[in-house]
């Protein structure tokens, strides 16, 4: 019953480091068996959000609840949360099912019942085979799956995961995102997935939370993200951008304010038509062969410059290049309006008076 309360929420949550607010006034609810990402550039507060929930830093105010009970006084080892670090650091010298053990053994669990319970939790994460090794002769991404092996065994409601394929290979990454994916679903554990590339939590999440600054800037699914940023910040961070500015979007768009439309929404070479189709003349700056995709990079002559990702389909008959004179299209419906921080206070301040 109590899983009928969020996993997590934390109100008011602030963290300051002497002058720096690394966390600043969060309130957050994550429900129960989701996977949530926590994305943002570097310094802008994620690890130290997972740090105050798991209680290794203690909040400068605010509280934490893990289904429903206020754990913010709690120490570590007496919050039914794990952690996996970037640097996951394996016992070099204990067996990958010893490794696994561990925890268990900690826990005063039994010889029998932990061996059980750890070779269980490698079936999870594909590594059965490998229980009898030494972390020295695992590849990089079998050693990962080893410490989500040795977080899961203890069986916690919330495993808080801090950049935990930083340090793989882009294949090795991807192979790994789809793993854990999996492993959350078949485990029903609540992940908390901190992550500064933003395609990875595009991937893998039900919901995500953009950090900036220590606040949250938008909370959103990964379509609500990409599709209807809220801010030039989300717009710029969470995929690629074109952005309009308030004399481009006055020429190009008819109305000014500050507009962003994405690469694969814009086409170069005049053939849309249709009431809300803009066009606008321009440049060709570069021509890149992305393997899939053509990005095509654009002056435009309203003073912007925009990139158009077009399909490396059969429709395309020749390459622009550098110099070139070309139209870029793109329809009314896919133009984003953003709000500027500047303008998203005003509103707010509008909205209290
Ligand atoms: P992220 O994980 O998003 O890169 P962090 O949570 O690590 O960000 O850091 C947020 C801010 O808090 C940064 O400005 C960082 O320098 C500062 N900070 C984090 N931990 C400490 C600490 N122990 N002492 C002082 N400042 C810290
Ligand atoms: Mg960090």
């Amino acid at each position: 019953m109590t899983d009928q309360q969020p996993a997590i929420r934390l109100t008011g949550l602030t963290k300051e480091f002497g002058a720096v607010t690394a966390v600043d006034n969060v309130d957050l609810e994550i429900a129960a068996g989701e996977f949530f990402s926590m994305l943002g550039p570097s310094g802008s507060g994620k690890t130290t959000v997972l740090r105050l929930i798991a209680g290794f830093e203690q909040p400068t105010s605010g509280t934490i609840e893990l289904f429903g009970q206020d754990v913010t006084k709690r120490a570590p080892f007496d919050r039914d949360v794990n952690t996996v670090f970037q640097d996951y650091a394996l016992f070099p010298h204990m067996s990958v099912l010893e490794n696994v053990a561990y925890g268990l053994r900690v826990r005063g669990i039994g010889r029998k019942e932990r061996n059980e319970r750890a070779r269980r939790a490698l079936a999870s994460v594909r590594l059965e085979q490998m229980a009898a090794r030494k972390p020295s002769q695992l590849s990089g991404g079998q050693r990962q799956r080893v410490a989500l092996a040795r977080a899961t065994v203890v069986q916690p409601k919330v495993l808080l995961l801090d950049e935990p394929l930083g340090a793989l290979d882009l294949k090795l990454r991807e192979q790994m995102q789809v793993e854990l994916k999996e492993i959350q679903r078949d485990l029903g554990i609540t992940f908390i997935f901190v992550t500064h590339d933003q395609e990875e939590a595009l991937t893998l999440s039900d919901r995500i939370a953009v950090f900036n600054d220590g606040r949250i800037e938008q909370l959103g699914t990964p379509a609500e993200l990409y599709e209807h940023p809220g801010s030039r910040f989300v717009a710029d961070f969470v995929g690629t951008s074109n952005l309009l500015d308030d004399a481009a979007s006055h020429e190009l768009l008819g109305r000014g304010g500050l507009h962003s439309v994405r690469p694969e929404k814009m086409t170069v070479g005049g053939g849309e038509t249709g009431a809300d189709v803009h066009n606008a003349p321009g440049t060709v700056v570069e021509t890149i062969y992305l393997g899939s995709g053509i990005r095509i990079v654009v002056d435009l002559d309203a003073g912007s410059r925009v990139s158009v990702l077009e399909q490396n389909d059969r429709h395309r008959v020749h390459d622009d290049e550098r110099g070139d004179r070309v139209v870029v299209s793109w329809h009314d419906a896919d133009v984003i309006s953003l709000a500027t921080s500047e303008s998203v206070t005003d509103a707010a301040a509008a909205a209290s008076v």
